[in-house]
């Protein structure tokens, strides 16, 4: 047994150990480089602007752009030409005979050092996420009662928006999942939602982006110009979603595109002056609605020499356009009353005035009166309102959605084993001061937060409470809250526990 253990024998295992010591060693260091993006020697963009990297001796990266630009200027240069010329030549057989007068080379590697641009010098790269399932798949896209049941959970009320945008999600995905099928090629569903500032509207497209797990990118109208103008032209939309897929060009192609503000690039009426802003905008989303290759400068807002392009094809990009038209119920108003002003069922002229939801009987006519262009409406097949918020709506978007306001404070005020509590009445008169505000739900977290500044401020001060319930007359200014002191429900229970 003991022949197994002689020295030589041990002596090449430690080697053995040894060497794989240092393959560990530089695996490590290896790694470390790894965590850390290449750069570009020339332009010094990193990995994740410039794209792939040549990579040249001495640790010298080139991207792909400034390599292109390299050949080219060296392509345009005239040789031939140069070899001809006799001043080259009497160049060069002075330097045959005595090298370069006065020239002294300086290799670039040696500035560098030998690991080309310091680590510290780079961007580390973005750990990968861990892959989440998302909660609705749009490979397998679930039916459309499933969809707007995740919606449920987050989105108050909007009961026929999420009906229609439930049907519309699922039938665009199916197509995207699909192809195009045979002959019959299933139009886009792009749509166009109507309602109210603070109804909802991007609420509902980020959550359903959300639970899809597609990129989105919500752009203003307002700042989109034709290109050539001040602003961001109306491809940046599709660099914006491009931006949101992490530069992955086939996520992008699947997402989802919201605009805001549709309405303010509605055609100007009575006017000389060219349009900049309004009718040309809408001529120029056409193409992109419809479905089209477009070039889009990759991480960055325009297109210039440094920036690296990408084509992105739009065919299917699911395009939201949402705003909240003012001034449209007096056009669907008017023409009521035009179709019901004739023969013996006329009506008086308010008789609609009093009418809630008028906004849901728009057609294509109103909002081409409105002064959208028929082509574009055309490319928005699905058109939708959203109602506006009543009290009612407003307090159950105060305690009911999964994410809500209350719960959110409640979470925050128990991590300092506090219970916080609304009663009824608080909660309806947050509503009722949201309601005077005319701008929707978004008015609800600025209120909470206004009251809520010194409960956070104060309930942290004293460990003795042990739980807080807002009242009407706290929300209105003319009382406090009712705090419990925790010592009395500890000392209570401890009675309890005492008389058993
Ligand atoms: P807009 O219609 O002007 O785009 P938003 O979607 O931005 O309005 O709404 C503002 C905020 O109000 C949202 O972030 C959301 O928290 C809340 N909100 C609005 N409507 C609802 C709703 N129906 N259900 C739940 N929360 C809502």
């Amino acid at each position: 047994m003991a022949d197994f253990y002689d020295e030589e024998n041990d002596l090449i295992i430690e080697d053995v150990a040894e060497e794989e010591k240092d393959s560990d060693s530089e695996k490590q260091s290896e790694d470390k480089d790894n965590e850390y993006e290449d750069v570009c020697f020339v332009c010094r963009r990193p990995e994740s602007k410039a794209g792939k990297m040549f990579k040249l001796p001495n640790n010298i990266c080139v991207c792909d752009d400034c390599m292109h630009k390299t050949m080219e200027s060296v392509s345009q240069f005239d040789y031939q030409g140069m070899l001809n010329d006799p001043a080259f030549k009497k160049d060069m057989d002075q330097i045959m005979k005595g090298g370069f007068p006065n020239i002294r080379f300086v290799n670039m590697s040696d500035l560098q050092g030998s690991g080309g641009i310091p680590n510290k010098q780079k961007l580390k790269k973005k750990k990968k996420a861990e892959d989440t399932k998302p909660v609705l798949n749009i490979k397998d896209i679930p039916a459309p009662h499933k969809i707007k049941a995740s919606l449920d959970e987050y989105v108050v009320g909007q009961e026929h928006a999420k009906k229609v945008i439930s049907v519309a999600v699922y039938n665009h995905y199916k197509r995207v999942a699909t192809g195009t099928m045979d002959e019959i090629e299933i139009e886009k569903s792009n749509m166009l939602m109507i309602g109210p500032t603070g109804s909802g509207k991007t609420y509902l497209v980020k959550t359903l982006a959300r639970l899809l797990d597609v990129p989105l990118a919500i752009a203003d109208a307002t700042s989109l110009t034709e290109a050539g103008y001040i602003g961001d032209d109306i491809e940046s939309v599709v660099s914006k979603l491009l931006a949101a897929a992490d530069n992955d060009v086939e996520k992008a192609e699947r997402g989802i595109i919201f605009i805001d503000e549709i309405d303010k690039i509605a055609k100007k009426k009575n006017t000389n002056s060219r349009d900049v802003s309004g009718e040309s905008v809408q001529q120029g989303m056409l193409k992109l609605l419809e479905g089209a290759e477009v070039e889009v400068p990759v991480g960055a807002n325009s297109k210039n020499a440094m920036v690296p392009l990408a084509t992105v094809n739009t065919k299917n990009i699911l395009f939201i356009c949402g705003g909240a038209f003012p001034d449209l119920e007096d056009i669907i108003k008017e023409r009521l009353t035009k179709t019901a002003s004739i023969g013996f069922n006329a009506m008086l002229k308010d008789a609609f005035d009093k009418e809630k939801n008028i906004l849901s009987k728009v057609t294509v006519e109103d909002l081409r009166k409105f002064g959208m262009i028929p082509e574009f409406l055309g490319r928005l097949p699905i058109i939708y309102t959203l109602e506006g918020l009543t009290k009612e709506m407003m307090v159950k978007i105060l305690k009911e959605p999964k994410n809500a306001i209350l719960k959110q404070y409640q979470k925050l005020l128990e991590l300092d084993e506090v219970k916080l509590e609304f009663n009824d009445e608080a909660l309806e008169a947050i509503a009722e001061k949201a309601m005077e505000k005319d701008t929707g739900a978004r008015a609800l977290r600025s209120i909470i937060e206004e009251f809520m500044l010194d409960i956070m401020y104060e309930i942290p001060k004293d460990d003795n409470i042990g739980s807080v319930t807002i009242t009407r007359e706290y929300i209105m200014g003319i009382g406090g809250p009712v705090v419990d002191i925790r010592s009395n429900q500890n000392a209570s229970k401890k009675e309890a526990e005492t008389k058993e």
